[in-house]
């Protein structure tokens, strides 16, 4: 079976290489001429919204996906309308806005912290009646990996000309307060729903992942999640992301990340898609998220979520250690993206996998100084 992704960059090139053995081809929709994925099946090289090349990528396929979230509404619309689109245009547009976002979890009742939208400078003084400072404002749409944010202080004198200036650096769109989170941890829940009525649309979890940003960036994601002892948080992160999957309906690999506070857990925002604290699941899990997303996205039974230990994955950000070096440290698996460096890009990542978190205490240590980058 042929399926279409849009975007050939790192999550296209782990889509297919998760899929590739497994006999899927691919085509991707990918506008530039160096992408990760373009040695793992057809580019069709074309704009996003360019609508010769969607004719072009859309033509004999029945299914199709995306790796990316920033791709145009009106293009993932366009492809809902003609073949199976997994997951459909609605969660693409439900986590491209995070008004949208914020609002949709709480009607579904899933914990979320004070918002206010700021869609002009009028606005502002009403929306600091509703989110007080510390805050963070963030443009509701476009953002990613902590781009398009600024966290604003409490002591910052006047909040007004403080959100004012922010609300300026960040371009004068519209954009959303947020109160600023106090939390203990940092966690994502990744899910898999599939599509065939056999399987009654089942909901398969890995397990929490506690993730560690720097600069807005995921640093390092660890599974079992040190923060969740007695499986507590797990349990409630399940129940909300079941809420938002048999809501919308949702097919595919879902990542929803949650801050941990003293009051439980705290809904940042949701990736339609297969996801950075993700990875581990490559080399940590019966079934990485990838074969599973290739799985619900065709209609075919799921595989199993389970870990094949403790897992824990460091990205390389900027630049990449010495291979060999890397092969040193036990327990290690490297990925690669083929990507040029560039500060702050994400180049590759590191998977340690064994079966204790214990037995990784010091392999990680290592890793964490051969990947240590400056934020
Ligand atoms: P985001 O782009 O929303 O995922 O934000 C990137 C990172 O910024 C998050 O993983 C948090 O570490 C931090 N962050 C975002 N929003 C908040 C908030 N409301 N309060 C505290 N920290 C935040």
């Amino acid at each position: 079976m042929k399926v279409g992704v849009v975007g050939g960059g790192q999550l296209g090139r782990m889509l297919g290489l998760a899929g590739l053995p497994l006999g899927f081809q691919f085509r991707f929709l990918e506008p530039s001429n160096d992408a990760p994925s373009a040695h793992l099946g057809e580019i069709i090289r074309a704009a996003y919204d360019d609508s010769d090349g969607l004719e072009r990528f859309a033509r004999d396929l029945s299914c199709a996906t995306y790796e990316f979230e920033n791709i145009p509404a009106a293009t993932a619309q366009w492809l809902d309308e003609r073949l199976t689109l997994a997951p459909t245009a609605r969660a693409l547009a439900i986590a491209q806005d995070r008004v949208v976002e914020k609002a949709t979890f709480r009607e579904l009742g899933i914990p979320v912290q004070a918002t206010a939208s700021i869609a002009s400078e009028l606005d502002i003084p009403l929306a600091l009646e509703r989110v007080a400072l510390p805050a963070v404002l963030k443009t509701r749409r476009l953002g990613y990996d902590g781009k398009g944010q600024r966290t604003l202080l409490a002591d910052s004198g006047d909040s007004i000309a403080c959100v004012r200036n922010a609300w300026n650096e960040l371009g004068r769109v519209p954009c959303l307060l947020e109160s600023f989170v106090t939390f203990s941890a940092e966690v994502s829940q990744i899910a898999v729903r599939g599509r065939t009525r056999s399987h009654s649309r089942a909901i398969a979890f890995y397990p929490l992942t506690q993730n560690e940003h720097r600069g807005g960036i995921l640093w390092k994601s660890q599974t079992p999640a040190p923060c969740d002892p007695t499986g507590e948080l797990a349990q409630s992160a399940q129940e909300y992301v079941t809420r938002l999957m048999e809501s919308i309906d949702y097919i595919g690999v879902i990542a929803v990340e949650f801050f941990v506070t003293p009051s439980g857990l705290v809904a940042n925002e949701l990736a339609p898609r297969v996801h950075n604290s993700g990875h581990w699941t490559i080399d940590g899990a019966v079934t990485s998220q990838f074969e599973n997303h290739l799985r619900a996205v065709a209609g075919l039974p799921l595989g199993s979520t389970d870990p094949r230990g403790a897992s824990v994955m460091i990205n390389l950000v900027g630049r990449v250690p010495i291979a060999a070096r890397v092969f040193d440290v036990a327990h290690t698996h490297l990925h690669l993206y083929g990507k040029g460096s560039r500060a702050g890009r994400k180049l590759g990542h590191v998977t340690l996998t064994a079966p204790t978190a214990l037995d990784l205490a010091e392999p990680v240590a290592a890793v964490e100084q051969l990947a240590a980058w400056q934020t």
